[in-house]
């Protein structure tokens, strides 16, 4: 604003003649081109100091070769899919056989992940062993025949006992292809048909806002009715780290709520905007990675300097988007996996727009479901994760739902309910 001042107080003294008159429409011209600079340099997303930074320029990934393997006992693996995990295979002898499963790159958070297909030239039992080369075994077996349906293997089909990083798999193999995957799948094709349905619906708009490294659409949803202009909102995001599928499934149900047609959800979207990102590592989930973009970077530490073009991406459009249209965002939620059930939340001692939300919107989940408590996990600013972003870009309520790997579906999607209602009821009564 001070160039503005500058130019006004210019033509005060510049008179009237022709001359000078196009000299002022010069002034306004450039005053609008810097308008225009300003305002998009104030819409980028800033570099916060994060007390513990994270180097997330590229690192090498080595690829996985995509290929169907031949025994000479008519069993067959493949990893030709979205979503496959499997790095060798080979016949131990006719009825043993050894998948090598390794991550994209080292060091690497123990997310050890695999998905393969088997099939054999006629029915037979038989033993497969996954071997996680300098990792352990996390994700309990679940198999399927056509990616739909998923059972989870029996536990007295399958075993860690000779050694934690090898796990043995007792499986009966047919001539139809048998999905053997530590997760459901949900590729990045899965989540463009989910959210195809939700785009489907009544005042949802939505766009690529960019492109990851491989080229995969970076997804965005805008779910608001009538003008977003100063509109409080929400921020929505999902899958930064591929094989967390549960988050992903949390995710859903709590969209799916928000979009329900019933008076709550019916007055909440009619007062906020919601931001809703849904896939921000599409290159990984189809990948078959256990946790890194195709940089070979984790993308829940790259928001300090988005080094990372899929971070980089969704960053600056939200901070271009509420900038524009003057949102405040009031609750940023992020949905991730782990080995159990909890909430990484904002410590008292930080002062988010709206202040106590997180505790209110605790006890009501809390309140809702007798055998659960909501395990809260205050942290303060530490790496460069979106929880903190949200808190320090934002100003915003920032929260990393994190669902346990093996938490049974059903209740992944009920408590994703429960959370979107619990949060619609306290921002509808707000103020
Ligand atoms: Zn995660």
């Amino acid at each position: 604003m001070a160039s503005f001042a500058f130019y006004i107080s210019q033509y005060h003294y510049l008179g009237s003649s022709r001359n000078q008159a196009s000299i002022f429409m010069r002034y306004i011209l450039a005053l609008s081109i810097l308008t225009i600079l300003y305002s998009c340099h104030s819409y980028k997303a800033i570099n916060y100091p994060f007390p513990d930074p994270v180097d997330t320029t590229d690192r090498p990934i080595e690829p996985q070769v995509k290929k169907t393997y031949s025994t000479p006992y008519g069993v067959y693996a493949d990893n030709e899919y979205d979503g496959a995990r499997l790095n060798d295979f080979k016949a131990i002898n006719d009825t043993v056989y050894q998948a090598t499963i390794s991550p994209e790159n080292f060091p690497i958070n123990a997310s050890a992940y695999f998905s393969l297909r088997m099939w054999a030239d006629t029915e037979k039992d038989i033993e497969l062993q996954l071997h996680y080369t300098e990792h352990e075994h996390r994700y309990w077996p679940k198999l399927s025949y056509d990616r739909e349906t998923w059972m989870l293997i029996d536990s007295t089909a399958f075993d860690t006992l000779l050694s934690p990083s090898i796990a043995r798999l007792q499986l009966h193999l047919s001539p139809e292809k048998l999905y053997i995957s530590g997760q459901e799948l949900l590729t990045s094709g899965d989540v463009k048909s989910w959210a195809d349905g939700i785009a489907a619906r009544r005042h949802v708009t939505q766009s690529v806002i960019g492109q990851s490294k491989q080229g995969r659409d970076m997804l965005f949803l805008d779910i608001c009715q009538g003008e977003p202009k100063k509109k409080d909102a929400i921020v929505i995001m999902a899958r930064q780290h591929p094989p967390e599928v549960t988050g992903h499934m949390a995710m859903e149900t709590f969209v799916e709520e928000i979009m329900e047609d019933n008076v709550l959800s019916n007055t909440f979207r009619a007062k906020y905007r919601i931001l809703l990102y849904p896939l921000l590592n599409p290159d990984g989930v189809d990948l078959g990675h256990w946790r890194h973009s195709t940089g070979g970077i984790d993308l829940n530490r790259d928001w300090q300097y988005y080094h990372q073009e899929e971070t980089r991406a969704v960053a600056n459009h939200i901070v271009e988007t509420v900038g524009r249209d003057k949102n405040q965002v009031l609750f940023g939620i992020d949905f991730h996996s782990t080995q159990e059930d909890l909430y990484y939340t904002l410590p008292a001692d930080y002062y988010p727009s709206v202040k106590g939300l997180k505790d209110l919107w605790l006890s009501g989940i809390d309140e809702h479901f007798p055998d659960y408590t909501p395990d809260d996990q205050p942290g303060a600013l530490n790496n460069p994760i979106s929880k903190g972003w949200i808190y320090v870009q934002l100003g915003a309520e920032a929260i990393t739902y994190e669902i346990g790997d093996e938490t049974p579906r059903d209740f992944v999607r009920a408590k994703g309910r429960v959370a979107a209602r619990e949060l619609m009821q306290l921002l509808v009564l707000r103020d």
